[in-house]
């Protein structure tokens, strides 16, 4: 259904928010740590029109046969909207907060960003719902602002306690580089990844499997690296240096304390390691940080699950320069770089993870290319 078929009025804009693949630097961004993410290819689009009342309609081609949700701009408040549409209900409450007037509305979203799969299709959607109201109401807010009150939507409005990387990464990306992001003072660098150039290719595993219980070991996560701040007397564990690692190590008690703030304190020296590489035009060499990253994440933080454990040893023995799991982990998705060195070398990393996956009796996984694209951005009429 279009706009017009939905709404009986033409958009005034269109839009669009891009999903994200991290490249490095994941659960530091609730410990004010450094990210690496890059934009997707994939996008949320949002076609918007303006009403003359208050109300705030919205309508999603991921979920057609629920029709438009209708909503009261002015009675939103966190806990009134469940579902999907809390996420964009949400960017208008948080935007109502910070005090800007908005008027009713017709949203309409189509989105090609894998929904669930750790690519971050609610980030999309409220990143490009945060853009088209800026623009249309003239509120002239900055990529970093938009990604603020998106999160405030995600955390505060639709009840879920995300750190700030997706949201920052879906505004602020920009085509052909990764975004050096660090959580403290929301800092950013562009940098260049021109992976054509050195002969790279970035696969994205999706495979398709979310467990159940991701919700509740994120928020054991984020306590435990809480408890271990506290415990070592820091603001966050970002303030832990890695020199100083072996150092706090040692007055941790408790052994899971430890292998939380290892991975956390060596997962932001990865970071840096990677971002040093990439400056001095070493990008090929990235791989083994990713694949130590992986194994970080695996058994210290303790986040993987089988299927991305074999989509990284899989694509590793099969001459990938390295490979991750991305995002937030139980489930979602993995990457794996491969250097286009020897005819078709993509093609023999994609058939064995393929294959490994057929193997061991895993839904077959989606497998894709991403190149690091555009930020939110309107589009052209
Ligand atoms: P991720 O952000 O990694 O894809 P989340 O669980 O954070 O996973 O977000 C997925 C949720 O976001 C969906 O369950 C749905 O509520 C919402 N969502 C994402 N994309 C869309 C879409 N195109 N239309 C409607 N809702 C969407
Ligand atoms: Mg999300």
């Amino acid at each position: 259904m279009t706009h017009e078929q939905l709404f009986g009025a033409t958009p005034e804009g269109h839009w669009s928010a891009p999903g994200r693949v991290n490249l490095i630097g994941e659960h530091t961004d609730y410990n004010d740590g450094l990210a690496l993410p890059m934009a997707l290819p994939h996008t949320a689009k949002a076609a918007v029109s303006r009403r003359a009342d208050r109300r705030l309609l919205l309508f999603s081609g991921w979920m057609p046969e629920a029709g438009p949700v209708d909503l009261d701009l002015d009675a939103l408040a966190p806990g009134t909207v469940t579902g999907w549409a809390a996420y964009p209900a949400g960017v208008a409450w948080a935007l109502r907060e910070a005090g800007h007037d908005l008027g009713g509305l017709h949203i309409s979203f189509e989105s090609d960003v894998p929904v669930g799969a750790g690519l971050s299709s609610s980030a999309a959607l409220e990143v490009v719902t945060a853009l088209a109201l800026s623009d249309l109401f003239d509120l002239g807010l900055a990529p970093a602002a938009l990604a603020r009150l998106a999160r405030r939507a995600e955390n505060d409005f639709a009840g879920v306690p995300s750190g700030i990387l997706d949201q920052m990464a879906s505004a602020c990306c920009t085509a052909g580089h990764v975004l050096r992001l660090d959580t403290r003072d929301l800092g950013l660098r562009q940098i260049p990844f021109a992976m054509a150039l050195e002969g790279l290719r970035l696969l994205v595993v999706d495979t398709r499997v979310r467990h159940a219980h991701a919700d509740g070991a994120y928020a054991a996560r984020r306590a435990e690296c809480e408890a271990g701040a506290t415990a070592l007397g820091v603001p966050a564990l970002r303030d832990i240096p890695i020199e100083g690692l072996a150092g706090a190590l040692a007055r941790l008690p408790d052994d899971t304390l430890r292998r939380r703030v290892r991975h956390v304190v060596t997962e932001n020296d990865r970071v840096e390691r990677v971002v040093a590489l990439l400056d001095v035009g070493r990008a090929r060499e990235i791989g083994p940080l990713l694949t130590a990253g992986h194994a970080s994440l695996r058994d210290d933080f303790e986040v993987s699950c089988a299927e991305l454990d074999l989509a990284v040893s899989a694509s590793v023995a099969a001459g990938a320069l390295g490979a991750r799991m991305t995002g937030g982990g139980f489930g979602g998705s993995a990457l794996v770089l491969v250097a286009e060195d020897t005819a078709d070398a993509t093609g023999t990393v994609r058939a064995a993870i393929e294959d490994a996956f057929a193997a061991a009796g895993h839904h077959p996984p989606r497998v894709f290319e991403a190149i690091p694209s555009s930020g939110a951005q309107r589009l052209p009429v």
